[in-house]
């Protein structure tokens, strides 16, 4: 039985006072609240807030997320932050290739790849995004161009270490849009990249891979999503800054 997540992205959101409210919530109301064991909450809060908020969890259900991390183990990186210095502040997972960073900052799948390979080597779970643009699947291509993000980022592994990664499909046009992916059209891409990954590590190491759906996941529409056979939970962004909502999401499988 794969792991089902309901994973948070708090973005650049939140003052520390109020995400410390928030973050105190969720951890109280899903230790009381969610009942599913296959279920695990994950929170990915602000860099600065991670030491901090990660002493608030009172439960094996909930675990802290950084939002990015640096390649490197330590050295003359201004600015950057590393992964044993993630780890020594109890950080579990670390969400890497999301769309904005590879926008806005110009993240390729090969940097993203020295990222993946930093978060294994100290123990941690990256939770690696990927996901087309709107005028990609409107030219058909968004199969292919998804699948070659993996390709390119995850495909270096080996089965073991395959096996630790968290995978989010966040069509980019659905992320922060209010616009969701049909529960059609993210489980056929699911099980898409399900078969992608069975082809170079065979159906039942891909069988034990979490794939995550993001982008405009909400209470309301997050039952249907987590009922297609090979979606696993979401990563939520907006909606993970209500502590209600967020909680009522992680009990929606
Ligand atoms: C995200 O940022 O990963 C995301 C899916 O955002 P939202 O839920 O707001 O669409």
């Amino acid at each position: 039985m794969r792991t089902k997540y309901a994973a948070g992205n708090w973005k650049m959101n939140m003052s520390f006072e109020d995400g410390q409210i928030l973050f105190s919530e969720v951890t109280n109301m899903v230790k009381d609240e969610v009942v599913n064991p296959n279920v695990k909450v994950v929170m990915g809060v602000p860099a600065p807030y991670l030491s901090s908020f990660s002493k608030l969890i009172n439960t094996e259900k909930v675990s802290i997320a950084a939002q990015n991390c640096y390649p490197k183990a330590s050295g003359a990186y201004t600015g950057e932050v590393s992964v044993p210095m993630l780890k020594s502040a109890g950080v579990e997972y670390v969400i890497i290739g999301h769309s904005e960073r590879r926008e806005y900052f110009n993240e390729t799948d090969a940097f993203i790849a020295e990222k993946v390979d930093a978060i294994l080597a100290e123990g941690l779970t990256p939770i690696f995004c990927c996901g087309e643009t709107l005028g990609q699947r409107e030219e058909g291509v968004h199969f292919d161009f998804v699948k070659g993000q993996l390709t390119n980022s995850l495909f270096h592994l080996d089965a073991d270490a395959l096996q630790k990664v968290v995978i989010a499909y966040e069509p980019i046009w659905a992320i922060g849009t209010g616009v969701t992916a049909s529960s059609d059209q993210a489980q056929e891409m699911h099980k898409e990249l399900r078969a992608h990954l069975a082809s170079k590590y065979g159906a039942e190491v891909a069988e034990n891979i979490s794939i995550l759906y993001g982008g405009s996941v909400k209470p309301g529409n997050a039952p249907e999503l987590f009922s297609q056979p090979d979606i696993d939970g979401g990563l939520v962004g907006g909606a993970s800054l209500d502590s209600r909502g967020f909680t009522d999401i992680a009990k929606s499988f």
